[in-house]
């Protein structure tokens, strides 16, 4: 097998450009949402068994694991894993492009059409490097994060077990195209879904000496659990609790017997994490008996923060310099976000790196947010994306 030096590494992507475009504009086109991936599973593990990896399909549903075996492993070789996501989201596309969604209600609006083609661009070019490679790389596409449902699965199926360390990237609309921000530390927040349910006594709303109103036990909740982000959660590590739903009553003279409420807790640690969701039960608890009524609250389906680990990191990091150069790498806290990610399952089972690649370009159109009918990515961001897996897997070898 012929095997290039890794100043080539630049051409032989640039070679692969056009199929890894056209690969994620097929994936645009027909977008699955979480667990409905089928079409796509069928493509990567297609795509992965032509190029002789041993392939594990209908992993939590719908994920596929290839493994490719390094020829120069040794014995105590290392495995490298690469995890993309494969789902779309329940969105109406309203992009005109020639690639538009085909099917109506439903779209990729977050990227991951383009981190799966990236990932299969990776798996081709290392397959040609097999000869060289002295470790083994698992290629891990994963369905349903959108949900927060699809990574848990696939750890608690044992993918993990012989895997020592993972790196995996996310495209981002609002970071420009060209930079990649690589950080040690906590890069994605926790998040966890609240749903808090206040019952008093319902009544007539001209009689409320006779009621105990839980519409005015959530207003002061609501304004309260706000204290718990101002006045008891350091700066220096911050915390969003957010109450979007509020649903109650049937009309505007009876007072209602409940309240229910639904928020958002994001964090970036799990002590945090663990000290608010007590006091938030706490307070509204304490809130709700002052006045007479009671509260129950619930944090579910809790996805942990992305917590990177400083030598996989610096890895990625030396990737970057080479892929981008030092003035287009960004390390700083600017490119934490409060969005979460199920990339933190995995990193919680081995050291690893979750990093950024910039895909914002407001003259190509691609200045829209994450889950925005008109989301769309600089189609630029995927060949550095591929260079950066490229380099951070060889980095580790
Ligand atoms: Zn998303
Ligand atoms: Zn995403």
């Amino acid at each position: 097998m012929q095997v290039s030096p890794p100043d080539s590494l630049k051409a032989e992507i640039d070679e692969r450009v056009p199929d890894l475009v056209a690969l994620r504009r097929d994936l645009h086109e027909h977008p699955e949402t979480a667990f409905e991936e089928v079409r796509t599973s069928g493509i990567v593990a297609q795509r992965l068994r032509s190029l002789g990896f041993e392939v594990q399909t209908g992993i939590a549903q719908t994920g596929v694991v290839g493994l490719l075996r390094g020829a120069a492993a040794g014995p105590d070789a290392k495995t490298l894993a690469i995890r993309a996501d494969m789902d779309a989201l329940p969105i109406h596309e309203l992009n005109e492009i020639e690639y538009r969604s085909q099917l109506p209600g439903k779209m990729h609006a977050c990227g991951h059409d383009g981190h799966t083609s990236i990932a299969l661009t990776v798996a081709d070019i290392l397959s040609r490097r097999r000869a060289d490679l002295k470790g083994n790389v698992k290629f891990i596409f994963q369905p349903a994060e959108e949900i927060v449902a699809g990574a848990r699965p696939m750890v608690e199926a044992g993918i993990m077990q012989d895997v020592d360390a993972v790196i995996g990237l996310h495209l981002i609309s609002g970071y420009p195209v060209g930079r990649v921000g690589v950080r040690a530390g906590a890069v994605f927040a926790g998040a966890d879904k609240l749903r808090l349910t206040v019952y008093g006594k319902g009544g007539h709303g001209g009689m409320p000496e006779t009621t105990i109103d839980p519409i005015v036990i959530s207003a002061q909740i609501i304004t309260a659990l706000q204290m718990l982000i101002s006045r008891e959660t350091s700066p220096f590590h911050p915390a969003v609790l957010t109450i979007g739903t509020i649903h109650a009553g049937t009309a505007g003279n009876i007072v209602p017997g409940e309240v229910e409420m639904n928020g958002t807790l994001r964090y970036f640690s799990v002590a945090e994490q663990e000290r608010l969701v007590r006091r938030i039960g706490e307070l509204a608890q304490g809130i709700a008996a002052a006045m007479g009524g009671s509260c129950t609250v619930e944090a579910y389906d809790s996805c942990p923060p992305c917590i990177n680990d400083p030598a996989i990191t610096e890895l990625a990091y030396q990737a970057a310099l080479a892929t981008v150069g030092q003035k287009k790498v960004d390390t700083n806290e600017d490119i934490v976000t409060t969005g979460g990610d199920d990339m933190s399952y995995f990193l919680n089972t081995v050291p690893g790196c979750y990093f950024i690649v910039g895909a914002n370009n407001p003259a190509k159109d691609a200045r829209y947010p994450h889950h925005h009918p008109r989301f769309n990515v600089d189609e630029d961001a995927l060949p550095i994306a591929v260079e950066m897996l490229v380099r951070s897997t060889l980095n580790f070898f």
